[in-house]
């Protein structure tokens, strides 16, 4: 058996599921059998595992990825994350997150932060309007939907970037 941190896109209730293989759960959500406990809704997706944030529902951090053209890489790669409810996190744990934090940030370094103008401006760039500078901000999931589909390339960030004002 596996359990996974479940949360409806409608309402943003978080629950656990079980599922007898990370398979099954990808059967089931796609075949729509898997509904909301607290509203019944069956647009159902997996929590992001995010540690030690006080991250915002409904916002992730995100960057542009530069604008050179690779080749389609987007795969399945969001499909069936591993997730534990493991009671204690491993000091080795920590550890990696703290190297995936610095790696992330060496990635930011030459990126500007933007906020809450992400969308905006990842669309200016996009567009040409503006000269295509690395940029990070937030973007709410559906800003990331609607970006995603105008063909912006954007990249969500494993981890949530703390605004350079409140790092005092
Ligand atoms: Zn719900």
């Amino acid at each position: 058996m596996i359990v996974f941190d479940l949360i409806c896109r409608d309402g943003g209730h978080k629950f656990e599921g079980w599922f007898g293989s990370s398979g099954d759960y990808e059967d089931q959500q796609l075949a729509g059998l898997i509904d909301c406990p607290t509203c019944g809704s069956r647009s159902i997706e997996k929590a992001v595992m995010a540690p030690n944030v006080g991250m915002k529902a409904n916002r992730r951090s995100v960057v542009s990825k530069p604008s050179v053209k690779e080749e389609d890489a987007s795969g399945s790669a969001e499909d069936a994350q591993p997730v534990s409810k493991a009671v204690e996190i491993p000091t080795e744990y920590n550890e990696l997150v703290g190297k995936l934090a610095e790696a992330q940030a060496k990635m930011l370094e030459e990126s500007k932060w933007v906020g809450a103008d992400f969308p905006e401006q990842a669309r200016a760039i996009h567009y040409g309007e503006k000269d295509a500078t690395p940029i990070h901000g937030t973007a709410s999931t559906d800003d990331v939907v609607e970006l995603e589909e105008e063909g912006v390339e954007i990249m969500p960030l494993p981890l949530p970037v703390k605004p350079p004002k409140s790092q005092n």
